[in-house]
């Protein structure tokens, strides 16, 4: 069920009018909808309802206060992959117990500043890592839950700037050295094994890369049991994909199914399950609304120029990600389409939310939603091009709140500071 629906013609986030938005914020602007959150988080709660289980919000794909906070409430872990990440999550009152730690890069002070929070545990990516992470627990008389992230070689059939579980990603230890490295991190003093994690891969589309990858996750989990390590959770890792393009027949799984395959491998282990769903919970839980600055007839092509631009939205750049775009006042089915590139003002060929797209020509100052932008969208934005960071709002039934407001120019280049020598 989208939270985005047309009520006399009109696009409303829940019960809110995206025109009233627009007046008071400006565009472009992020909206989002508790309720979008909140299903897609208590739809996949439920779906693993049957067994132990932590859903644990892959964070980075939508790491603002209020959107943390409605996740929180609901009883949501977080799966951080950076010291601002945890604090954020901290800061939304995410209990530690229920936060993991990835990435393969975590600098000695993000692991320390982790293991004085006693987070649930660190999902460690490396050899090297294991030894820091032993040293730094030692040092502080402490003892750090770890499990290791293993790369079970799956190619998990998505863009190759969004797969992560095959052996020439620069994630996790190949599956064929966990024995090893399980057994060396066994007899760490500062390290206490408590699970085994993976992720292959993020907008995954087809259930079998995760049937594989789950088979042969559990396979290993009941060898280390085997071998004597006490584990007490599977990390299962996030990376279902959503629907961006409802034109499009391909389908992602439904998380009920997702679950079932799943549970078919992991349930007779008895181990809690841990989920890292991150796209899943956000994605279609916002939009990116923005303005028609110009409609430009080019040579053999139409632009529709807008007011967001990459810097707001680097999906379609970075990902060649489709984002359906819908006019905020509805269009008569049968009016005329035509073919266009919907662009921003940045000065770059990259610069665009969508190309050789079919839509109902828009006027100079329509009001345009970039749909299924609430994962990686604003947390992504820069202020290249000296562009404000773009503002955020939640809405909540018939009510918003701006949960980040635009930056204001003076905080853009306040930001800088001129060395003696230019004073
Ligand atoms: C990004 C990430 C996720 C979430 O991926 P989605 O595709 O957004 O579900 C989960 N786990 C880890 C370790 C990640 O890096």
């Amino acid at each position: 069920m989208t939270p985005f629906v047309y009520r006399r013609g009109v696009l409303h986030a829940e019960d809110v009018d995206l025109r009233d938005i627009a007046a008071e914020v400006g565009t472009p602007l992020y909206c989002y909808a508790s309720a979008g959150f909140e299903e897609s988080y208590l739809g996949i709660a439920r779906a693993f309802a049957g067994t132990p289980s932590l859903v644990c919000y892959a964070m980075k794909a939508n790491s603002n206060q209020a959107v943390l906070a409605t996740l929180a409430r609901l009883g949501a872990g977080m799966d951080v992959v950076s010291e601002g990440e945890l604090r954020r999550a901290r800061a939304a009152g995410v209990p530690a117990e229920k936060i993991v730690f990835s990435g393969v890069g975590k600098t000695e002070g993000e692991l320390a500043y982790a293991l004085d929070q006693d987070i649930m545990c660190f999902n460690v990516e490396s050899e090297p890592e294991l030894e820091q992470i032993s040293a730094i627990a030692s040092a502080a008389g402490r003892k750090a839950r770890i499990s290791i992230r293993v790369n079970p070689d799956i190619d998990a059939n998505t863009h190759a700037k969004i797969s992560t579980g095959t052996y020439a990603s620069k994630f996790g230890i190949p599956i064929k050295e966990a024995p090893r490295v399980y057994e060396k991190a066994g007899k760490m003093p500062g390290l206490l094994v408590t699970g085994v994690d993976m992720h292959i891969g993020s907008q995954i589309t087809d259930l079998a890369p995760f049937d594989a990858a789950a088979e042969r996750l559990v396979a290993l989990a009941r060898h280390l049991i085997q071998q004597g390590h006490r584990l007490e959770h599977l990390d299962l890792g996030g990376g279902l994909g959503v629907v961006y393009d409802p034109h499009s027949n391909i389908r992602p799984p439904e998380i009920a199914t997702y679950a079932t395959t799943i549970l078919r491998h992991a349930k007779s282990l008895g181990l809690k399950l841990v989920l890292e769903p991150g796209k899943l919970i956000a994605a279609n839980a916002g939009l990116l609304l923005t303005r028609v600055i110009h409609v430009k007839q080019g040579a053999g092509k139409t632009f529709v120029i807008v007011d967001a631009a990459m810097n707001d939205l680097v999906r379609p750049t970075l990902y060649d990600a489709h984002h359906e775009i819908v006019s905020v006042f509805e269009k008569a089915q049968d009016a005329l389409r035509e073919c266009v590139d919907v662009v921003g003002p940045v000065c770059e060929s990259g610069d665009y939310l969508a190309q050789g797209r079919t839509m109902v020509l828009p006027r100079r100052g329509d009001l345009l939603a970039v749909m299924s932008a609430g994962a990686y969208g604003a947390v992504q934005a820069s202020t290249y091009n000296s562009r404000l960071l773009v503002p955020e709002v939640l809405v909540k039934g018939s009510s918003f709140a701006v949960v980040r407001p635009r930056q204001s120019y003076e905080d853009l280049i306040g930001l800088d500071r001129l060395p003696d020598w230019l004073t």
